[in-house]
């Protein structure tokens, strides 16, 4: 027995794309050139070579310039950082995506160290996290920027809200707490060492899943009238799967995202809405 309204990322994205799509076409004529996104993957990984074509699709479905930087394996590190320095001094390059993960003998943390703040359209330099962490964000990490345009897309209130999320890694969850904080909800942050999981997500009025472990939150994690938002996507076998038992967790829930088609679609919509903003702010 499904009562969940279920949240339609899809849609949710197509109109953040929309929008998109209209601020590219007026910076073009405004300043001359179409905003553009530089991207670097370092090797072969087939994940990453997806998700870059994905990138690349959207960015040119939404009159987004895309330019791609596609280096060997072994590439020496000084080399892809001599490059990412390069990408910041080019006035034509608005936005730098570096693909993680990187070959084992990159430090990934030196690599977005090296990343012009400015143009850090995945916001994950450490001024830009920074900032998240002082409450005035500048550019905010993709997949939480999603979570909160899907969060203000369903009209949920979060000011005085009671927020759980869970996880607690740089790119996820702790993003999204402070979103979330800044938003004025009382936040949680579950780990791996939290007791008593399914207690501490049951006071949420917006629970928020980012942990990677197949339906990991079932019915006992809900609390009747919770709004879920799922960012797991996991790969069983029946398929892609999310960390809350979607049937389970609909039974109670006021409104949850399905995996697929919820938080997902928003991360790439997410990485547009960045690149326009960086490009607003460096030509305007
Ligand atoms: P991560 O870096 O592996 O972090 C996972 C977090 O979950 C950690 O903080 C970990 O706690 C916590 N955790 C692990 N086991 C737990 C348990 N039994 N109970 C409570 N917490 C537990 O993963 P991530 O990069 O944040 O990604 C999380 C999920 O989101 C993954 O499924 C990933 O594929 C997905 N994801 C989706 C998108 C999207 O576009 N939708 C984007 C990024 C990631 P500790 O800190 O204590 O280890």
């Amino acid at each position: 027995m499904t009562t969940a309204r279920t949240i339609d990322g899809k849609a949710v994205a197509a109109a953040v794309r929309q929008r998109v799509a209209a601020a590219a076409a007026e910076i073009a004529e405004r300043a001359g050139s179409p905003p553009t996104l530089a991207t670097v993957l370092v090797g072969e990984d087939p994940a990453s070579q997806v998700y870059i074509r994905n990138k690349h699709r959207a960015c040119e479905e939404t009159g987004i310039r895309s330019v791609h930087h596609g280096l060997a394996a072994e590439t020496p590190q000084e080399e892809l950082l001599e490059l990412v320095r390069e990408l910041g001094r080019d006035p034509e390059v608005d936005g730098i995506l570096v693909q993680l993960p990187v070959p084992d003998h990159i430090d990934p943390d030196a690599v977005v160290a090296a990343i012009d703040p400015a143009k850090d359209v995945d916001g994950l330099t450490p001024l830009n996290a920074g900032l998240l962490a002082h409450g005035t964000p500048g550019l905010v990490p993709c997949t939480p920027a999603g979570v909160m345009e899907l969060l203000r897309h369903e009209r949920v209130r979060l000011e005085g809200a009671e927020a759980v999320v869970v996880g607690r890694s740089k790119l996820v969850g702790v993003p999204v707490a402070r979103l979330l904080l800044a938003a004025n909800a009382t936040v949680t942050v579950c780990h791996s060492r939290t007791r008593d999981l399914a207690a501490v997500c049951a006071r949420a009025d917006v629970l928020v899943a980012a942990v990677g472990i197949p339906r990991l939150l079932g019915a006992a994690a809900v609390k009747p009238g919770a709004v879920v938002i799922d960012v797991g996507i996991n790969r069983t076998e029946e398929g892609l799967c999310g960390d809350v038992d979607f049937e389970a967790a609909a039974t109670r829930a006021a409104a949850i995202t399905p995996v697929p088609g919820g938080v997902g679609p928003m991360t790439i919509a997410m990485l547009l809405e960045n690149t326009i903003r960086a490009a607003r702010r460096r030509r305007v």
